[in-house]
């Protein structure tokens, strides 16, 4: 039955939806083939009341280490482009970086900034991803989401958004396309260029030679969470094979096999410690995610 909808994985493993790279698993993995049998699909888990969760690239999220009892639903396959001068749609499971270059390709910029964030451009979105002075919502024009099984176009202007916040998370909206206003360009070099200055900097400066799952916590107001968390003391602590990165400490690196109860340990450690030091209560970036 599932079939009728996409790729059907059973009991599939969820390690490689996830970048902290947690050993769990799930009954069912589902990859729609196409929007409307996604549409389709969420019906069908509406009407069998059936528990799912969507994931991206999982590179936001800590995962549990529990079996999931229920279907993940991964938009992998929806992956396409469609240019039209500077207006550019795409499907919201399409790899950022891989639309972001195709973008680039075509001689447009806007999104060059945000090309070395990993998951998908439903992830970004989701979770208004985006780096100092740059955000994925700078060029959108509208998203289109699927919300109480019907499709539903929202123009930017309907959508609440502020730092790695959007008002999807409380509709419970699935996001679909999304389109973006770009802007022509000759200097598509010069735009390849940046990208690789900026992987250079990322790669001296965060701990990528491990699984991670980015920033842990926001930095707050006027200070760095990496700056906190290493003057607690706390950089190179670890619970597990959890550890705080000895090269960034806003970072928890899986150093093998590390749980998601070894992560959210150390994340409370982390937490209390920074309390007790600063009276200062850090705000998780990353998503814990509970099946129930
Ligand atoms: C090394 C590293 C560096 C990073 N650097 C940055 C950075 O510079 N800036 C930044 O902002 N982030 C950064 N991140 C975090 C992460 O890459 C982003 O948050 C990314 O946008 C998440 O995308 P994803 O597809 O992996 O989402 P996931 O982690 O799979 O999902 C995140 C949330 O979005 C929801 N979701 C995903 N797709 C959809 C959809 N189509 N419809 C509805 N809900 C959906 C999921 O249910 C989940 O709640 C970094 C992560 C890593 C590992």
């Amino acid at each position: 039955m599932l079939n009728n909808y996409g790729e059907v994985l059973e009991n599939a493993s969820l390690l490689n939806y996830n970048s902290y790279g947690i050993e769990t698993s799930c009954s069912f993995l589902v990859k729609p083939n196409s929007a409307d049998n996604l549409k389709e699909l969420l019906n069908y888990i509406n009407v069998n009341n059936i528990k799912y969760y969507i994931l991206g690239k999982g590179s936001n999220v800590i995962l549990p280490d529990t079996h999931f009892n229920g279907i993940i639903i991964s938009l992998e396959l929806l992956d396409k482009v469609f240019i039209n001068n500077e207006i550019v749609t795409a499907e919201c499971g399409i790899n950022l970086s891989a639309f972001i270059m195709e973008c680039i390709n075509n001689g447009l910029e806007g999104l060059e900034y945000l090309a070395l964030i990993p998951g998908t451009l439903g992830g970004a979105l989701y979770g208004n991803a985006g780096v100092k002075n740059h955000e994925i919502y700078d060029n959108l024009v509208s998203v289109e989401v699927i919300r109480d099984g019907k499709y539903l176009l929202l123009n930017k202007n309907d959508i609440n958004v502020s730092y790695r916040y959007t008002s999807f998370k409380e509709n419970n909206d699935i996001l679909v396309r999304a389109t973006f206003k770009l802007d022509k360009t000759n200097n598509i070099d010069v735009l390849k260029d940046r990208i690789k200055e900026n992987r250079i900097k990322r790669l001296e400066t965060q701990p990528l030679e491990y699984r991670n799952a980015g920033s842990v916590f926001r930095n707050p107001e006027g200070d760095a969470a990496g700056r906190l968390i290493e003057s607690v003391g706390l950089k190179g602590y670890s619970v597990g094979d959890a550890e705080v990165s000895t090269k960034h400490a806003n970072f928890i690196i899986n150093k093998g096999n590390a749980s998601s109860d070894d992560i959210k340990k150390l994340i409370k450690i982390i937490k209390e410690k920074v309390k007790e030091e600063y009276d200062i209560d850090l705000v998780l970036e990353q998503i814990i995610i509970e099946w129930d």
